[in-house]
């Protein structure tokens, strides 16, 4: 684990934008972190890194969104969805296991049971100090993205 602190969205966004540069096919991430706290920020650029030239808007309504680039991303918001069973309707798990896509998760949080074996977990919040100030943490879980994971928090030392 480890974390870093964004002074203002274009720090997220940088970060992000970076991440998309260097997922490779078959990575998921997961954000945890309330509303207003950069999450949909950081997927627009992490988007941007993966040469997606569309807008990417939260998926709120439908809840899932993909995006052609340079690899395809299925961009999920959990927020709405209310029972696990709604998961399988959407073709989450198909989705989760394609291993040819970057899958990111809004809201992973409100279905940590339904969560694969392994993934990023990145958990964005607000810190106490200044209003646009958060604390990015990066976490995993299992350890197939455990060379990623390093490449990272390599990515994130600049
Ligand atoms: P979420 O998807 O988590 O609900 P959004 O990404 O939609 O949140 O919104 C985050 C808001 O917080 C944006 O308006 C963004 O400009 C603002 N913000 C302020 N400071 C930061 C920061 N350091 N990192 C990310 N977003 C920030
Ligand atoms: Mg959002």
């Amino acid at each position: 684990m480890f974390e870093i602190i964004t002074k203002s969205p274009e720090e997220t966004a940088a970060i992000g934008e970076k991440i998309g540069r260097l997922f490779s096919a078959g990575t998921v991430i997961c954000l945890y972190g309330d509303l207003g706290a950069g999450k949909t920020l950081f997927v627009q650029n992490l988007a941007k890194g993966l040469e997606i030239d569309e807008d990417v808007t939260s998926p709120t309504f439908n809840i899932m969104n993909v995006y052609e680039g340079r690899l395809p991303l299925y961009h999920f918001d959990l927020y709405r969805l209310e029972q696990e069973y709604e998961l399988e309707d959407i073709g989450f798990y198909d989705y989760v296991d394609d291993p040819e896509g970057i899958v990111v998760i809004e809201w992973a949080d409100k279905f940590a049971d339904c969560l694969p074996d392994d993934f990023i977990l990145l958990t964005i919040e607000r810190t106490e100090a200044e209003e646009n100030e958060r604390r990015l943490i990066f976490d995993i879980r299992g350890d197939v993205y455990k060379d990623i994971f390093q490449e990272v928090e390599g990515l994130c030392q600049f």
